[in-house]
This record gives structure tokens, C-alpha cells and sequence, in this order.
């Protein structure tokens, strides 16, 4: 045999692997899975001027891990291909959360039960069987939990583009979805039918016009102005001229997603109950929000029951009650009281 029938031999080998590993991610229920090659962020420059300019707010530890993140194998040395994951968590359209007087907004994401949990504890799985297959590979789970940037590999996996907002959009699913991968030293590639998508955002400005805090600028957002960043890593006081853009969201914000053409409604919706907001009484019904007053009184317990297996538990108690706090103030200046 030839070398390049060989080359091509090995080649298809390896799509067979791939289409293997992807259709078992699709089967453990990940709404999205792909491969890429395990190689260096191509947005290096982008990524160190972000640092440089001081947008990572407070998140001192995202700066110590800067040039970590920009090449996997720091991670993992042996990892020649990544597979990469997402699950969809809300579906195109969702209408919660609303605005209620006395309730304060909960991004999407955390409605239901705590995505590290869930798409590690199939990651896992996943590495199990692997190993058992391939035993002597060598294998490392990431979900938030360590310096990837996950979504320039989803992108690279076919999982979507990256749209102004910097998030990870899929043209079906939009993007309501969360991430996570496998890095691997198996020798994985992207099969051939494997999707790739072009950026879709064209003209659109939606999601700048529309931030409250005016956090993005086009593909990148200032985490330090970020609501997200403000209600759940941020411990300091929220800075004075942010408070009142933060309106009434007390964990996260769901704003530059809502105004995305992309999330625009679909018959097709998130099939994971485990991401429906969980019921609770307490809170008049499924947690989309959180009652301000009850948070505001709540003791290291209550926080500890309430918070218990969500993603939320990332709030200490301190923030979670100075979130409330803002919100309320926001929601009586905004009724003309305060
Ligand atoms: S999450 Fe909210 S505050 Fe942050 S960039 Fe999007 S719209 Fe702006
Ligand atoms: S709102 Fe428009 S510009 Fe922003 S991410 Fe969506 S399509 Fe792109």
C-alpha cells in the first residue's frame, strides 16, 4: 500500500472513532457534541489585550491563568483532539424570567439543577468507558472548571458561531446552552460531514444596543460593566453608577440573549427537565426568581436549603442578599417610591 492510501487509511480510521464518540455524547443526551484538533487559541493577541485592559473586573484568578488558557495542553500535555459538548437549558423563546414587583430576575441558566453537576457527571461516564476502551489515553473533564476557552473550541467542534455578545451561537438551537469537554490524547478529528458555521450576526447590533450596563462592544464584552459579573463574582459593593443598570436581576442576566434574532421562538423546545426551574412554594412557584424579601432575611442556612444543588450556591450569602437589596431599590425606584 502507498503512503498516501495509508495517510488515508489512518485518516478514516480516526472519523470512525470520532463518529463513534459523538453519537455516545448524543446519546447520553448532549443536545450538541463535536471534535477539533487540540491546538492553540488563534485569538491570543484578543484575549491578552482583554486581560491588559483590565475587563476581567476583579476575577483575579481568570488573569493568573491567562496564558494556560490560551493553549489546552498547558492543561493537559498529552490531549491531541478535544471533544467538545453542549446541553440547551432553555428553549428558543422561553419567556421567563418576567419582571414581578418583590421577585428578582435569575438568568436562565440557573433555573433548574446546577450545569456543572450535570454535564460533568456524563463527562465523566463518558471518560470511564473511553479509558476502559483505550486504556494507556489519556483523558481530562472540563466544565467551567478549568483554563479552556470553550467556546472558541465549540466553535472549532461545529457547535455554532461566536456572536457579538461572545456567545456561543448555534443556528438551530441558539444559544440557551452551556458547555463542556473532554481533552484527549486520542486521536480524534473532525469527521467530514461535521458542520461548520459562519458568523450569522451580519448587521445586527441587538445585543449592544440593548445591554444595560453598555458592556459589548462587537465580539467582546467588558466582564467588569457585565451584569453577570456584577451579581455573581464581583464581592466588593456594586460600583454606584452600575446600580441602577442592574435593575432587578439578582443572579446573572439573560438581556443580550433575548434581544438575539437567534433565540427568536422555534417549535423545538429543551427537552431536560432537570433544567425546568425547580418549584418551590416559598417563591411563588418555579424558581425563575427569587422573592427579595425572603433573601433579604435570609440566614447562612436558608441560603445553604434554598441554594442547595443549583448553580446559584456560587452567590455567598453576603452578595445573594446585596443583590436583593439593589434590586429592591431598584424596582421602588422604578414605581416612583424611592
Ligand atoms: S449579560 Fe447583561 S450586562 Fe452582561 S453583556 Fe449581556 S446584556 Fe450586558
Ligand atoms: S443580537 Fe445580533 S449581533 Fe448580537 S449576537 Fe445576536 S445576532 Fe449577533
Amino acid at each position: 500500500m502507498g503512503e498516501s492510501a495509508e495517510n488515508a487509511g489512518q485518516r478514516e480510521r480516526m472519523e470512525v472513532l470520532s463518529r463513534a464518540v459523538i453519537a455516545r455524547c448524543r446519546a447520553m443526551g448532549f443536545a450538541l457534541a463535536g471534535v477539533c484538533e487540540c491546538s492553540p487559541s488563534e485569538h491570543a493577541e484578543h484575549v491578552r489585550a482583554w486581560f491588559a485592559q483590565g475587563r476581567h473586573g476583579s476575577m483575579a484568578y481568570l488573569a493568573r491563568l491567562g496564558e494556560e488558557r490560551l493553549d489546552p495542553r498547558r492543561v493537559l500535555p498529552e490531549a491531541r483532539a478535544i471533544i467538545v459538548v453542549a446541553d440547551q437549558y432553555a428553549p428558543r423563546g422561553d419567556a421567563s424570567p418576567v419582571k414581578r414587583d418583590g421577585v428578582g430576575r435569575v438568568a436562565r441558566y440557573a433555573h433548574g439543577e446546577d450545569y456543572h453537576v450535570l454535564i460533568k457527571d456524563r463527562l465523566h461516564a463518558l471518560r470511564d468507558e473511553l479509558i476502559a476502551e483505550h486504556p494507556g489515553e489519556h483523558f481530562r473533564a472540563f466544565c467551567d472548571t478549568a483554563p479552556i476557552l470553550e467556546r472558541e473550541h465549540a466553535q472549532r467542534a461545529g457547535l455554532g458561531w461566536i456572536g457579538k455578545n461572545t456567545l456561543l451561537i448555534h443556528p438551530r438551537l441558539g444559544s440557551y446552552t452551556l458547555l463542556g469537554g473532554l481533552l484527549t490524547s486520542l486521536p480524534l478529528v473532525p469527521p467530514r460531514e461535521q458542520e461548520r458555521h459562519e458568523d450569522h450576526c451580519g448587521s445586527c447590533t441587538r445585543c449592544i444596543d440593548a445591554c444595560p450596563t453598555g458592556a459589548i462592544s462587537a465580539y467582546s464584552v467588558d466582564a467588569s460593566r457585565c451584569i453577570s459579573y456584577l451579581t455573581i463574582e464581583r464581592r466588593e459593593p456594586t460600583p454606584p453608577d452600575l446600580r441602577e443598570k442592574v435593575s432587578d436581576w439578582i443572579f446573572g442576566c439573560d438581556v443580550c440573549q433575548e434581544v438575539c434574532p437567534h433565540n427568536a421562538p422555534v417549535r423545538a423546545a429543551a427537552d431536560d427537565e432537570r433544567y425546568a426551574p425547580r418549584v418551590n412554594d416559598a417563591y411563588r412557584g418555579p424558581r425563575r426568581g427569587l422573592d427579595l424579601l425572603a433573601v433579604l432575611g435570609w440566614t447562612a442556612e436558608d441560603r445553604a436549603r434554598e441554594l442547595r444543588g443549583s448553580a446559584m450556591k456560587r452567590a455567598t450569602l453576603e452578595m445573594i442578599r446585596r443583590n436583593a437589596a439593589t434590586a429592591m431599590e431598584n424596582q421602588r425606584r422604578a414605581a416612583g417610591e424611592a
